[in-house]
């Protein structure tokens, strides 16, 4: 089995859409392995985030990030963290709506920016955030 790491952003937890993304996480046979609601800071969405440091909207992904609490999960099934980035859709929620309506971003999410979900895009990077948020879980 395969383990990734999932956020419900800002915008998803204000939306009230933390029950239906949790129950279409279980639906679709994840298992929330761990999970936590957390106020991020800048320093750590700073060092999350690294590889946009030099991006323009990097600014802008701080606040977003920091303006509310975020809730942590780590998702375990086969194949988790293709199938996780599948449920959660494209980046940009406005174009989800129309080509991936069932998306979660298309349902929860606004724009480029607050997209409500986020989920590791390789084996690499889904080891290093789970990581960096459960270091009880970096032997697995
Ligand atoms: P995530 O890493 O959060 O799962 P992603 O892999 O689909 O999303 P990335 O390219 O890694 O997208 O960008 C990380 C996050 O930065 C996006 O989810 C979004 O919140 C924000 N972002 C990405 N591109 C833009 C942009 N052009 N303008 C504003 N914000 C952006
Ligand atoms: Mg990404």
């Amino acid at each position: 089995l395969e383990k990734t790491l999932a956020i419900i952003k800002p915008d998803g937890l204000f939306g009230n859409y933390t029950d239906d993304i949790k129950g279409t996480i279980l639906e679709q046979g994840f298992s929330i392995v761990k999970e936590k609601n957390v106020q991020l800071d800048e320093a750590t969405v700073k060092t999350f985030y690294a590889e946009h440091s030099s991006k323009g909207f990097f600014p802008s992904l701080i606040k977003y990030m920091t303006s509310g609490p975020v809730l942590l999960m780590v998702l375990e099934k086969d194949n988790a963290i293709a199938d996780w980035r599948a449920l959660m859709g494209p980046t940009d929620a406005s174009k989800a709506k129309i080509t991936h309506p069932h998306s979660i971003r298309a349902k929860c999410g606004l724009d480029t920016e607050k997209n409500c979900v986020h989920g590791s895009d390789s084996p690499k990077s889904a080891l290093r955030e789970i990581t960096f948020f459960f270091r009880e879980l970096s032997a697995d």
